[in-house]
């Protein structure tokens, strides 16, 4: 029989919103009805962090955009997983693909950054995905396991990491990936993980999706075996959220 995994959706606010945008979100979330079985994590501005924590309702929680690896110290601009720590701060994403592309980030800086994070007891959501010439040349697969694989050979415990398959041509173009193609791709991570970390770790990981998710597109997604959640960027900051969350009532 198939493992329980309890679904998982993420909202990424990446470098959007004010105080006041942000409290009114947080108390529409507040407010709403959800599924008890899904787990909910937003991701504000790091500024945003601590204000975020404050005033949502017990059940949901905040995530870092990033964290740095390093424990303290002369780093400008950075932020350490102690800290996050200190301020009841439980998830961080790392990977992102505007980190990996903008920021450049590497495969090997992103695996040091995940270790870091789960050292110091901070819950990963590791982002992973192809761009689209990767993909027209057929190496979408190639792609996402050698980012994985930076992972997997510095980390042997993924309790407590989500892997976010985010195809970056998918990524606020509105051009969501098909069930089919989101699939193919969760399930090819699935395999990886069996062999490059264990059996369990295949079974339990949660492989979640990204890209143009919507409330109209959410629930056909949903229903693909091996997607267990979204990481949603634009429509994490609208209303609509909510119905992404009950994707799969
Ligand atoms: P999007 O962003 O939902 O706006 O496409 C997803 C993400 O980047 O996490």
């Amino acid at each position: 029989m198939a493992p329980s995994r309890q679904f998982f959706v993420g909202g990424n606010f990446k470098m959007n919103g004010t105080i006041d945008s942000i409290k009114s979100i947080i108390s529409h979330l507040n407010d709403a009805k959800f599924d008890s079985n899904t787990e909910v994590v937003i991701a504000p501005p790091a500024l945003y962090l601590l204000l975020a924590r404050e005033h949502l309702r017990q059940g949901i929680e905040v995530a870092a955009q990033n964290v740095f690896d390093k424990p303290n110290g002369a780093f400008t601009g950075e932020i350490s997983v102690a800290q996050l720590k200190d301020s009841n701060i439980t998830w961080t994403l790392l990977g992102h693909s505007e980190r990996r592309v903008i920021l450049q980030e590497s495969d090997q800086f992103v695996a040091d950054k995940t270790k870091a994070a789960l050292d110091g007891g901070v819950g990963v959501i590791l982002c992973c995905g192809e761009t689209l010439d990767q993909r027209e040349a057929n190496k979408t697969i190639d792609v996402v396991q050698a980012q994985l694989k930076a992972v997997a050979d510095k980390v042997t415990d993924w309790s407590k990491i989500v892997v976010a398959y985010e195809p970056v041509w998918a990524i606020g173009t509105g051009k969501v990936a098909s069930t089919e193609q989101a699939q193919e791709v969760h399930a090819a991570i699935r395999k990886f993980l069996k062999s490059a970390v264990s059996e369990e770790a295949a079974e339990r990981t949660r492989i979640i999706y990204g890209g143009s998710v919507s409330e109209k597109n959410c629930r056909e997604l949903a229903k693909a075996g091996d997607i267990d959640g979204f990481l949603v960027g634009g429509a994490s900051l609208k209303p609509a959220f909510v119905e992404i969350i009950n994707a799969k009532q």
